[in-house]
C-alpha cells in the first residue's frame, strides 16, 4: 500500500479533497437538495418498460448523438429550440466539465461568485483552469453592476452565474444575465439546477436567441426527481453543442440512460408534481426556524441556508445522531438544509427546537 503523497500527481491536485458530501444511511436525508419525494409508480412501470426494450440492443453501441432525447429536452424547456441547441451528460457536472474542457484549461480562467456551488472549483482544477472566485455582496445577492464590474476586470474565459445560487438559495434577476453577457467576451454559463422551484422567474433560455456565448444547464436531479440516473442538459447555440462534441468521450451516455430520461421527460408533469409541496414546506421550515430566532436567507430552491448557529458543527453532528442529516459547507454560523416531504420537515423542526438557543 502506497499512500497519495507519494504518486506523481498533477501539481493543482496536491492537497485537494475530493467532493465529499456524508452518503449515511439516516431515515432524514436532506443534505445534497435531492426530491426526497419517491417517484410516482405508474412512471417507475413505464421506465422499466423502455429500459427493458432498450436492454435487448445493449450489445451495440448506444446513439453517439443521442438524438431522441435531446428532441424530447427540447420540447421540455420549450422556447422554439432545437435538437441541434440541445446537450446531455452523466449530470450537470459533466455538462459544466466539458464546458471547461472545450472553452476553460490551462492558461485560461473560470469566475464565479461565492459563495456557490463547491464543484465549480473542483472542475476548474481537475481541468487546469485558474478559478477566480469574487465574493457576492452581504445578503448574496448579485446586482448588475457588481457583477459586470468583476468580469470587466477579470475578462474570464468562463462566468457561471447560479440562479437560484447553491448553497444560498439566491434567485438570479435577468438584468444581471444581460449584464454579465455584455460586460466580457467569454462563455456565459447559467447554471439552473434549481429552476423548476423558482417559479417567479423565466429561464434564461428566453435570453438564448442572439447571444452565442450564453449557455444555460439544467438537471434532471433536483425538481425532476432523477438524481440517481445522471442526466443533466444544456441549452446553447448548436455551434457550442459542436465545440462540446470535441471534447465528450464517445458515446458517453448509455443506452439505459437515454432511455430511463427519455420515458421520464414523457411523465414531467407527475415528475414535478411534488415541487409546490416542496416549497410550501421549505416556506414552513423558513418561518418554524425565523421564529426560533435563526437567520433564514430568502431562497428560490428547495433549500435554506440559514444562519445563527453559535457551533454548526456540532449542530450538524447533534442532528446525525438524532437520524438527520444536513449540510455543513464551513460558512460561518451557517448550515444548509433540503426542505423534503412533511414529515420530514416536521422532525428536522423538532429536533432543532429541541436544541438550546443557537441549536448549542
Ligand atoms: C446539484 C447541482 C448540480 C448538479 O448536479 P448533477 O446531479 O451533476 O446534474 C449542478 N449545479 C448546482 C448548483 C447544483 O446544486
Amino acid at each position: 500500500m502506497t499512500s497519495l503523497s507519494d504518486l506523481p500527481l498533477r501539481d493543482n491536485l496536491v492537497g485537494q479533497e475530493p467532493y465529499g458530501a456524508p452518503q449515511d444511511a439516516v431515515p432524514v436525508s436532506l443534505n445534497v437538495n435531492e426530491n426526497t419525494h419517491p417517484i410516482p409508480e405508474h412512471v417507475a412501470i413505464d421506465i422499466v418498460q423502455s429500459l427493458a426494450r432498450a436492454v435487448t440492443g445493449v450489445n451495440r453501441y448506444p446513439d453517439r448523438e443521442f438524438t431522441e432525447l435531446r428532441s424530447s429536452l427540447a420540447g421540455y424547456l420549450g422556447h422554439g429550440l432545437s435538437v441541434e441547441q440541445l446537450w446531455a451528460a452523466n449530470g450537470s457536472n459533466e455538462v459544466l466539465q466539458q464546458v471547461l474542457q472545450a472553452f476553460a484549461g490551462p492558461g485560461r480562467s473560470l469566475l464565479s461568485f461565492t459563495p456557490t456551488y463547491s464543484m465549480y472549483p473542483l472542475l476548474a482544477s481537475g481541468t487546469d483552469t485558474e478559478w477566480i472566485a469574487v465574493e457576492r455582496p452581504a445578503e448574496y445577492a448579485l446586482t448588475p453592476e457588481g457583477v459586470a464590474e468583476a468580469l470587466r476586470e477579470h475578462q474570464p474565459d468562463v462566468a457561471i452565474l447560479c440562479g437560484p445560487n447553491n448553497p444560498t438559495g439566491t434567485s438570479l434577476d435577468r438584468e444581471v444575465i444581460l449584464a454579465a453577457y455584455d460586460a466580457f467576451d467569454g462563455m456565459l454559463v447559467v447554471d439552473e439546477a434549481y429552476h423548476e422551484f423558482d417559479t417567479e422567474r423565466e429561464s434564461a433560455v428566453s435570453l438564448l436567441p442572439g447571444r452565442h456565448r450564453l449557455l444555460v444547464s439544467r438537471t434532471m436531479s433536483k425538481a425532476f426527481a432523477f438524481a440517481g440516473v445522471r442526466l443533466g442538459y444544456l441549452a446553447a447555440d448548436a455551434a457550442v453543442v459542436d465545440a462540446l462534441r470535441l471534447v465528450r468521450l464517445p458515446y458517453h451516455l448509455s443506452a439505459l440512460t437515454q432511455a430511463a430520461a427519455t420515458a421520464a421527460i414523457r411523465h414531467a408533469d407527475a415528475m414535478l408534481a411534488t415541487v409546490a409541496d416542496i416549497s410550501a414546506q421549505r416556506d414552513r421550515l423558513a418561518d418554524a426556524l425565523t421564529a426560533l430566532g435563526y437567520v433564514v436567507h430568502p431562497s428560490g430552491a428547495n433549500f435554506l441556508l440559514v444562519g445563527g448557529f453559535t457551533d454548526p458543527s456540532a449542530t450538524f453532528e447533534a442532528l446525525r445522531a438524532r437520524g438527520i442529516l444536513i449540510r455543513n459547507l464551513s460558512i460561518p454560523g451557517h448550515l444548509r438544509i433540503t426542505a423534503g416531504t412533511k414529515a420530514e420537515t416536521s422532525a428536522v423542526i423538532e429536533a432543532i427546537t429541541a436544541l438550546g438557543p443557537g441549536g448549542a
